[in-house]
This record gives structure tokens, sequence and C-alpha cells, in this order.
């Protein structure tokens, strides 16, 4: 299958450079950070507890997510509030139960096996879902700029944003997803590590388009 994997910490610059490979290369995007906040939204609204592995697989089980460039759940648009502040201090614990990781990962193969392949984006998508991926990318950014840029993409979405809360809740998400036992946030071993700081956004999408095409050709 024709699939790039995407993975590293929130505001390495996952989503920009996955849409821009996707548009060079006629594949689509999957955001399965969006799948896992579509379920925590789901288990907070059927007001389960989000510690309670039972409860939020029943809600990742039940929930019928579609994706395109919004988030439907069960037919409704939640793409606004699956950015919130509840979700996003909630999402990670949510998804750290391996009960919603068994659901959610399905469906990720299965939507890009329906999609003909995809850019797909998110913590373990080079080590669990598609371990061979063509091209496996961990990207990553300091700590101080990942925090200055979703300042800006929370601002320019119109929500409230300080630089203080936002490192904050960045380390805190980064700390869970890394250190949970069943699939943590790591680079693939043979993953191309690429760092936002010091590379442009256009760098780091020429590298990964390059790979892919040498790959498919090899392949
Ligand atoms: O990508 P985004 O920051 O929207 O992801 C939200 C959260 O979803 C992450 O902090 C992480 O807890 C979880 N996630 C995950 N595995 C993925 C994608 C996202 O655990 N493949």
């Amino acid at each position: 299958m024709r699939v790039i994997a995407i993975d590293g910490p929130a505001g390495a610059g996952k989503s920009t450079v996955a849409r821009a490979c996707a548009e060079a290369l006629g594949l689509e995007v999957l955001n399965t950070g969006a799948m896992y906040r579509a379920v925590t939204y789901a288990a907070i609204s059927a007001g389960a507890d989000t510690s309670d592995n039972n409860a939020c697989t029943k809600a990742a089980s039940s929930a019928k997510i579609e994706l395109s460039d919004r988030v439907l759940l069960d037919g409704v648009d939640i793409s606004q509030e699956i950015r919130g502040a509840l979700v996003t201090s909630e999402v990670s614990t949510v998804s750290a139960h391996p009960g919603v990781r068994e659901v959610l990962v399905e469906k990720q193969r299965l939507w890009a096996s329906q999609h003909g392949g995809a850019v797909v984006e998110g913590r373990d998508i080079g080590t669990v879902v598609f371990p061979d991926a063509l091209v496996k990318v961990f990207l990553t950014a300091s700590d101080s700029e990942r925090a200055r840029r979703r300042v800006i993409d929370e601002q320019s979405a119109g929500r409230e944003a300080n630089f203080a809360d936002v490192e904050a809740d960045l380390a805190r998400r980064d700390a869970t997803d890394s250190g949970r036992s069943i699939s943590p946030l790591v680079a693939a071993k043979d993953a191309l590590i690429l760092d936002s700081t010091t590379m442009a956004i256009d760098e780091v999408v020429e590298t990964i388009v390059r790979e892919f095409l040498k790959r498919e050709v090899l392949q």
C-alpha cells in the first residue's frame, strides 16, 4: 500500500507536512489524532469516565467517525468541539486505553486500504499501525517552537491561548503519550528523523516526497 507514516509530538508540524506531501503525491491524508479526539468527545458526551478503559472502548466501538476536511461523529460535525480545551485535556488519557487503540487501529487500516493508501499522521503509525509503510518519518521541533506554533494556530482559530498554558499542555501530553505502556510515542527504528526547527517546512516536504518516489520505483 502507498503509505507515508508521519509520527511525532504535538505541534511539530505533522498536519502541514502531511497535507503538502499528500498533495504532491495525489494521496489522501488521515489525521489519526482527530480520531482519538472524536472518541474522547464521544466518551465525554456519553458521561463516561475517561479513565475507564471499558467505557471508552465502548464509545470507540459505537462511534461512527467520518473524516474529510471536517470530522463527523454519527453524522454531526464536531470539528470545532474536538479542538476545545476539554477534549485536549482528556485525549491522552483516553488514547492510552488498549481497547480504544485496538478499535481505532483497525479503523485506520481499513480507511487507508479503502483510499488506496494515504499519508497517515499520528504517534504510532510507523511503529504499530503501518510498520510496512513505504516511508516513515518522525517529525520533531523544539519545545518552545512547538508551543509558539500552537499558540498561533489556536489564536487564528479564534480560541484564547497563552504561551505558558500551551507549553504546559504540550509537555503533559508528550509525557503521557511517550510514557504509556501500549504504543508509546517513539520513532520507528527505520524512520527518517526530521527536525522542523532547523529545516523549513518546504525542505521537510521535499525530503519526504523524494524518498517516497525513490522507494516506490525500487519496489
Ligand atoms: O495529533 P493530535 O495532537 O491532535 O493528537 C491528540 C492526541 O491523540 C495525542 O496527544 C495522543 O494522546 C493521541 N494520539 C495517539 N495516537 C495517534 C494519534 C494521536 O495516541 N496515532
